[in-house]
């Protein structure tokens, strides 16, 4: 059986709409994070983090970003008007662009590949997929599925 083609254009809008960008190009991945920075970032219990080569990401609205430098290589970029986080930069990963799940076209098939920093996920959130689970003080390592995790 044949499967279909990636799908490789969508767009990435945040809450209000000012700021877009046009994505030519399938994702280079798809991962959950569970960090207290992703949480907090997302709002939500984790970020689906897709990542796309950042030649295939092009800005089309007015670009009404502002800039938050984390640290020395991450930068991550929200739109000015509504605060929506759109897409992080990190310097060493020069030709990526890491971009919210929830920021993309909701009809943009994409299939998570693994959870990350599980042992940092809120308590209150219960994995409940088959996922490769990643944890530890560094958040990459194997970490076998538990009941509680
Ligand atoms: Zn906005
Ligand atoms: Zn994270």
């Amino acid at each position: 059986m044949q499967s279909s083609p990636l799908p490789s254009s969508t767009t990435i809008r945040c809450y209000c709409a000012a700021v877009r960008l046009q994505v030519e190009a399938p994702p280079n991945s798809v991962v959950h994070c569970h960090c207290g920075q992703c949480r907090r970032l997302s709002g939500a219990a984790f970020t689906t983090w897709v990542s796309f080569p950042k030649t295939a990401v092009v800005l089309t609205g007015q670009e009404p970003l502002s800039v938050f430098k984390v640290t020395e290589n991450v930068t991550r970029h929200f739109c000015r008007v509504c605060g929506s986080h759109v897409f992080t930069t990190d310097a060493r990963l020069p030709r990526t662009l890491g971009v919210p799940a929830g920021a993309l076209d909701g009809d943009f098939p994409l299939a998570p590949t693994a959870h990350y920093f599980v042992d940092h996920k809120a308590i209150w959130h219960h994995l409940c997929d088959e996922l490769p689970r990643f944890g530890g003080n560094s958040g990459t390592q194997p970490t076998p599925a538990r009941d509680s995790r």
